[in-house]
């Protein structure tokens, strides 16, 4: 039985697991260093690197809110209409997208 949803939310999880050792390693190679000045290059790298693993991990538990409130909304008899306008959203766009939340048109 295939389980979109449930798929994609467990990809997310996985994602904010692997993204949060990622961060939490970047962190203490920062304190084994004591690199963690901005003005030493070895610093500036670290702090980019947290930058950007922070931000995949905020869009990460974004992606796990969004399958979180699809199973919300199939519960609730909601899902698969659009949040926006209340019309219904195309098969092909949820096949494509399963936690899409509004429709094509009020997407773009
Ligand atoms: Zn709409």
């Amino acid at each position: 039985m295939s389980d979109p949803l449930g798929e994609e939310r467990a990809a997310a999880l996985a994602q904010i697991d692997a993204l949060t050792r990622q961060f939490d390693e970047i962190v203490a190679a920062s304190r084994a260093s004591n690199a963690d000045d901005e003005h030493d290059p070895e610093g500036a790298t670290i702090a980019f690197e947290r930058q950007q693993v922070a931000a995949l991990l905020a869009a990460a538990r974004r992606r796990l809110a969004d399958a979180e409130a699809a199973v919300r909304a199939v519960e609730g008899g909601t899902y698969g209409r659009c949040e926006s306008c209340g019309g219904p959203i195309a098969p092909e766009r949820l096949a494509a997208r399963p936690t899409a939340r509004t429709c094509i048109t009020c997407a773009t």
